[in-house]
């Protein structure tokens, strides 16, 4: 420990001081950053291999991003929903359009947005199911990640995310991921959602075995149950495809989208479903002061219309065939496991050599930054404008990590 404050830098202790410490960050402080690569206070340059988590799938300050967001700061920033501005009415049609459902509803945070894929699937549920009052259920997957409200964190199953933050949110079921025995047997009567992540990220970019999102599918469309997906990292781009639901052929009733979508420079998330479905909020039932704002929407639109390209999906799908590739030729020289879909690998390292964490670690001293998971699993997302060459240069910093 104190070795450790030791070898941290001045500008790491002063970020730290002032905080809650409800991160354990590397040790590196940013202050500059373009495309794919960030640089610190230093001037040390590295190869972003995170992302934000899928926040900045199109890379750091996209020019055509940076320019939307300018051009509206300079006209108009906030109405609030009291008003309509100029921006809205172009971002919803387009996103619409892309999720090709009829409807959006404009959030902030990826967490709002799975709070009101929840509240609108409770009020299908008691006003077009016809569910008895205060019935209602909603299915999930152990292992989800699905934000840190006190409702989300009442069915998380990871310890760390859920102890000690009761009482907790009734209403929710959890079955094993990608069980779809368990799935069926879950679902009664009373059931409104089933909620997933089609891939699931923070657990480790884990991937449902083939046919399991067709099965949810199918059961939701018999049971009359929404199928909710959450495509708040797996979506825009990621996975090669519009959204990871795609790969397997799938369309959600509930497309539940954040991250990516305020192109790494505002916070916006939305649910996407048709009128059927949102239809049910009506005006004072639900709402967010800073949902869909004029910054928001401006800088959103222009992302919907990167997306429409299918430029992004396309570059994830062939780089990612060269990075999963890559790294499966670590298999037993250190990697015990290597699964994901485009952009987005989870890397099981052999325990017995290094925790995630330390990985990051010499990962970061070498110039890539990634983020550790559970144990020794970690994430490699990088943006999407990755070359082909950076790819096969983080590959190799890998590799000499493992190699010691
Ligand atoms: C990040 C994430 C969220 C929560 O998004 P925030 O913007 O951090 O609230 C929800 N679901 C998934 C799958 C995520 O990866």
């Amino acid at each position: 420990m104190i070795e450790d404050m030791l070898r941290t830098p001045a500008a790491v202790q002063d970020a730290e001081r002032h905080t809650a410490h409800n991160y354990h960050p590397l040790p590196v402080v940013i202050s500059s950053a373009e495309g794919a690569w960030v640089t610190d206070v230093d001037g040390r340059r590295y190869l972003d291999c995170l992302a934000g988590y899928s926040a900045l799938n199109f890379g750091h300050r996209h020019p055509t991003l940076i320019a939307a967001a300018h051009a509206q700061l300079d006209r108009l920033t906030l109405t609030s929903r009291a008003f309509i501005h100029d921006q809205f009415a172009d971002f919803c049609r387009e996103l619409a359009a892309l999720c090709g459902k009829d409807l959006v509803l404009p959030m902030n945070t990826g967490a709002e947005a799975v709070e009101t894929g929840i509240k609108v699937a409770r009020k299908w549920g008691y006003q077009v199911k016809g569910v008895p009052a205060g019935q209602a259920n909603i299915v999930v997957a152990e292992g989800n990640f699905h934000g840190r409200t006190t409702t989300i964190v009442s069915f998380s199953t990871d310890e760390d995310a859920r102890a000690d933050f009761g009482p907790y949110t009734p209403g929710f079921r959890i079955v094993p991921y990608g069980d779809l025995a368990a799935l069926t047997a879950a679902i009664d009567e009373h059931t409104v959602a089933v909620l997933l992540e089609p891939i699931q990220g923070e657990q480790g970019v884990v991937v449902p075995p083939e046919g399991y999102l067709p099965g949810v599918r199918q059961l939701c469309t018999e049971r009359n149950v929404l199928f909710i997906a959450d495509e708040i990292q797996s979506g825009l781009g990621r996975t090669g495809t519009t959204f990871a639901c795609e790969l397997d052929g799938v369309v959600p009733d509930m497309y539940l989208l954040g991250k990516a979508l305020g192109g790494g420079i505002v916070p916006v998330s939305a649910v996407a479903a048709d009128a059927d479905v949102l239809g049910v909020l009506k005006p004072g039932q639900h709402g967010s002061t800073f949902g869909g704002n004029p910054l928001a929407c401006a800088v959103a639109t222009e992302v919907v219309r990167l997306l429409a390209t299918g430029e992004f999906q396309r570059r994830s799908a062939e780089l990612g065939e060269r990075l999963h590739a890559g790294l499966r030729a670590l298999l037993g020289k250190g990697l015990v496991a290597v699964r994901g879909r485009g952009l987005w690998v989870g890397l099981d390292i052999d325990p017995a050599l290094m925790s995630g964490r330390e990985a990051c670690e010499r990962l970061m001293e070498r110039g890539v930054l990634a983020k550790d998971t559970h144990g020794s699993t970690i994430r490699l997302a990088p943006p999407l404008v990755i070359t082909e060459a950076e790819i096969d240069h983080a590959v190799a910093q890998v590799a000499a990590v493992l190699a010691g």
